[in-house]
C-alpha cells in the first residue's frame, strides 16, 4: 500500500549482531529516518533500489523488524546492498526505494537457516528487480541527488 516507498538518510552504527560476519552487513539507518516510516507498514523482507551517496545505483534486500535495541518498542531499518563495496560507508547519505516485499520476519533454528533464507530473499529480489517495470525506477530521479 505504501509502495514505491522513497527513503534517503544517514547510516549509523547498527547493534552489531555480526550481519558483516554473516557476510551479510546491513546499513542501518538513523532512529529519527525510521521514525518517518509509515507506522502501519508491515515489518519483514522487502527488495528495491539503493544507493550511497551519489553513487551508482543497486539491488537491494531490505529488513523491517523490531529493534532490540528498545526493547523492541522501536523499528529498525536495515538494507543489504547486493555490492561489494572496498570500504564501510558510516555516515552517507543511503538513498533506497522500497518495491516489493518478500516475506515476514521468521524466527530460524540455526545459523545456516538464516544464512541460507537470506541467500533465497536476494536471489528473489534480483529476479524481480529484473523485471521492466521494476528496473524503471533504478533510473529514477530521486538517485540523481540534488544539491
Ligand atoms: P552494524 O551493526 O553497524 O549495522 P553491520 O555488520 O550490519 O554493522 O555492517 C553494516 C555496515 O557495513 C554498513 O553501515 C556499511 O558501512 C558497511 N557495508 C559494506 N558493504 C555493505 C553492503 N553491501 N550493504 C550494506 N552495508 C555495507
Ligand atoms: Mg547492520
Amino acid at each position: 500500500r505504501h509502495l514505491p516507498y522513497f527513503c534517503r538518510g544517514e547510516v549509523v552504527k547498527g547493534f552489531g549482531r555480526g550481519s558483516k560476519e554473516l557476510g551479510i552487513p546491513t546499513a542501518n539507518f538513523s532512529e529519527q529516518v525510521v521514525e518517518s516510516f509509515p507506522s502501519d507498514i508491515s515489518t519483514g523482507i522487502y527488495y528495491g533500489w539503493a544507493c550511497v551517496g551519489n553513487g551508482d545505483v543497486h539491488k537491494m534486500v531490505l529488513s523491517i523488524g523490531w529493534n532490540p535495541f528498545y526493547k523492541n518498542i522501536k523499528k529498525s531499518v536495515e538494507t543489504h546492498i547486493i555490492h561489494t563495496f572496498k570500504d564501510d560507508f558510516y555516515g552517507e547519505i543511503l538513498s533506497i526505494v522500497i518495491i516489493g516485499y518478500i516475506r515476514s520476519e521468521k524466527n530460524f533454528s540455526s545459523l545456516e537457516a538464516l544464512i541460507s533464507a537470506i541467500q533465497e530473499d536476494i536471489e528473489e529480489a534480483k529476479r524481480q528487480l529484473d523485471l521492466p517495470e521494476h528496473r524503471k525506477l533504478k533510473d529514477d530521479k530521486f538517485f540523481h541527488l540534488p544539491e
